[in-house]
């Protein structure tokens, strides 16, 4: 029956004049032929619903011939969909590779750097950042850093490194750490905390960083090919006037944002461990963020800003440690920033 309005045909013509056969481009369809009026018609049909239909009232002579061309549809449009997908594969993994390969090379150059060699780093990087420096040899404030950072170290498992912390006598409030274990703390930063948590928490990001081994991964993705030809090939004296060149690029080092979040997640983890309560840190950082930079040099900020982000994001990962009952330190906070202000006011022998 025609339909003018709907452009519609809809026909009755018996199985036994029908041909069918798998076709098109993908023989992905099936092919319905047949003879009317003395011209030859053909239906394609893709839809495996309609397909389905016609095999369903097919005669059973014809079912057979239906579900060939079926399983022939299927394998051709299964077929393709294995080539889009492959062809999505090499397109992700030749994204992936382009990206990931110099992270994945600076990682394993990292990786064959001996421990040894990495404390020469770090003696040199040292040796750079002392000079002229005051350094307090004794007395409660080297006494205090020394117990928080036992306290935090001797909760690393398997620690490749001894940490040495050296107080250098300066109102800069900062605090780093190098390769190989040196951490440095500046007097600016002990008067800035307002108890040894605080402190605590600078310290256990510093010493994630050494862990981690970011300063060394900074100096081989900075100094590129050369370094790392160097160091693979083990040219020992090629590495003591790397050291000293690395000990100056060791000091004036930024960190990945990565490597930031790294150490900040890892370092709250190691303060959960040594069960120091881990909210010293972001208190820390979000006093520094607001006070007024004017009174005293906060390198600490510029080197670790304290965005909103970092903010919420330290707040999520110290509600997400598993809770302890924090233990407190041997020495009390007051006696050891008193000690720092009684030997400022004292004449120097
Ligand atoms: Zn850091």
């Amino acid at each position: 029956v025609a339909d003018p309005h709907h452009q519609c045909l809809a026909q009755v013509i018996p199985f036994s004049q029908l041909s069918l056969e798998a076709g098109g481009a993908d023989r992905d369809q099936l092919v319905v032929k047949w003879q009317q009026d003395g011209q030859s018609r053909t239906l394609y049909v893709r839809d495996p619903l309609a397909i389905a239909a016609i095999r369903h009232t097919a005669p059973p002579a014809l079912v057979t011939l239906v579900d060939h061309v079926a399983a022939s549809v299927r394998r051709a449009r299964a077929k393709r969909r294995m080539a889009l997908l492959a062809a999505l594969g090499v397109l992700v993994a030749l994204g992936l590779g382009m990206w990931l390969t110099w992270d994945a090379l600076v990682t394993w150059t990292v990786s064959l750097i001996p421990p040894a060699w990495e404390r020469r780093i770090g003696e040199a990087a040292l040796q750079e950042a002392l000079l002229q420096q005051e350094i307090l040899r004794e007395g409660p404030v080297v006494e205090a850093i020394s117990e928080i950072t036992a306290r935090l170290t001797s909760h690393i498992a398997n620690s490749r490194y001894r940490f040495a912390v050296t107080v250098v006598r300066s109102p800069v409030v900062n605090a780093f750490a190098l390769p190989g274990g040196y951490v440095v703390v500046f007097t600016g930063l002990i008067q800035a905390a307002k108890s040894p948590e605080e402190v605590a928490g600078v310290l256990g990001h510093e010493i994630t960083h050494v862990l981690e081994r970011h300063g060394l991964e900074r100096i081989v993705h900075t100094l590129g090919i050369v370094a790392m030809a160097q160091m693979i090939m083990g040219q020992q004296q090629g590495l003591v006037g790397l050291a000293k060149q690395l000990g100056v690029e060791l000091i004036t080092l930024k960190y990945s944002r990565e490597q930031e979040t790294e150490a900040d997640l890892l370092g709250l983890r190691l303060l959960c461990k040594a069960k120091v309560d881990p909210n010293g840190l972001v208190a820390f950082f979000e006093r520094l963020a607001q006070s007024d930079n004017e009174k005293g040099r906060i390198e600490l900020l510029s080197t670790h800003p304290m965005s909103a982000a970092r903010a919420t994001r330290l707040k999520a990962e110290v509600a997400a440690l598993p809770t302890f009952l924090a233990e407190p330190f041997a020495f009390e906070w007051e006696t050891v920033q008193a000690s720092l202000k009684s030997s400022d006011t004292s004449p120097k022998r």
